[in-house]
């Protein structure tokens, strides 16, 4: 496996690839690799000859106020771990080569962008599709694999995809969770021991706002008050959001309708660390 952080290495290699008719993936990440990144660079080593994971803590879709500085980073481990999922190349650029002096193109997203992640972090999404973007004409993969855990980022990349003509196919993984719930996330690193047997507290809402679903409950006020009071049953969790929405439009009907796909969006703070997760529900 090659570590690059080049952009003409990259194209010097991503040209031969192609020369010779093979099949590039990308994995976008930030880093600080968990079983939910390698179960991406495994889909993806399916799907595509070679597989560059991007390693790249992407200093402009963090908040002011967010957690850029301290976000957890260590490239040599990142290595191993890529390396050990089948990754062919690792793209991990200084900040100069990204956004050297001078730089000034942004992507502004709409529609799905403007709620839920778009509402409370302002200015995330653009920092996403804007790096995304530039990955895509860095790499020019065939195939993009992004994962469900980040949901509302799927389908902004997905429109961005169409929107801008981007040549990608795009995938989404599933989410892979702790033995207790807890979705993986290089953020859980923040957590406490305790914080991390409690912030179980989350999958177990969505599962309990589930069942209320599918034993019928399928007013949307109703369900978001299920999916709330279950998750205040953790004392000092701070919600950020949770809700039900339309999937894929995120809609937020007052009521929903059989045979429509809904999900469930949860950010929540356990201390200082923000928590997101979500489920998928096919209304029957
Ligand atoms: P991040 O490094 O957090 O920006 O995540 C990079 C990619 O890994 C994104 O497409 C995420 O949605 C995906 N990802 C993060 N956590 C998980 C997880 N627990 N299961 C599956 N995919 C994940």
């Amino acid at each position: 496996m090659k570590i690059l952080t080049d952009i003409y290495e990259v194209r010097d290699i991503t040209k031969n690839i192609k020369a010779e008719k093979q099949r590039i993936a990308l994995v976008p990440t930030m880093g600080y690799l968990h079983e939910g990144h390698l179960s991406l660079i495994t889909e993806a080593k399916k799907k595509a000859d070679k597989v560059f994971v991007s390693i790249y803590v992407n200093p402009i879709q963090f908040g002011p106020k967010e957690d850029f500085s301290k976000y957890p980073r260590d490239l040599d481990r990142d290595v191993n771990l890529a390396q050990s999922a089948g990754a062919d190349f690792i793209f991990s650029p200084s900040n100069d080569v990204m956004y050297p002096s001078g730089y000034g193109s942004f992507i502004e997203m709409g529609g799905v962008a403007d709620k839920f992640e778009g509402e409370k972090r302002p200015g995330h999404f653009k920092g996403v599709a804007t790096v995304v973007a530039k990955l895509f004409n860095i790499i020019q993969p065939d195939i993009v694999i992004f994962g469900q855990k980040d949901y509302q980022q799927c389908l902004i990349i997905d429109k961005f995809i169409r929107d801008l003509n981007f040549n990608v196919e795009m995938h989404i993984a599933p989410i892979i969770r702790e033995r207790n719930g807890l979705a993986k996330s290089s953020r859980n690193s923040y957590l406490t021991d305790k914080e991390r047997a409690e912030a179980s507290i989350i999958f177990e809402s969505l599962k309990v706002t589930n069942q209320a679903i599918n034993k019928g409950e399928l007013n949307r006020a109703k369900i978001n008050a299920i999916l709330s009071e279950s998750l205040r049953f953790l004392q000092g969790i701070k919600i950020d959001y949770a809700e039900s929405a339309v999937a894929g439009t995120l809609e937020k009907p007052d009521n929903f309708l059989p045979g429509q796909e809904i999900v469930l969006l949860v950010a929540a703070y356990l201390g200082n660390t923000r928590l997101i997760d979500n489920m998928l529900i096919k209304i029957k």
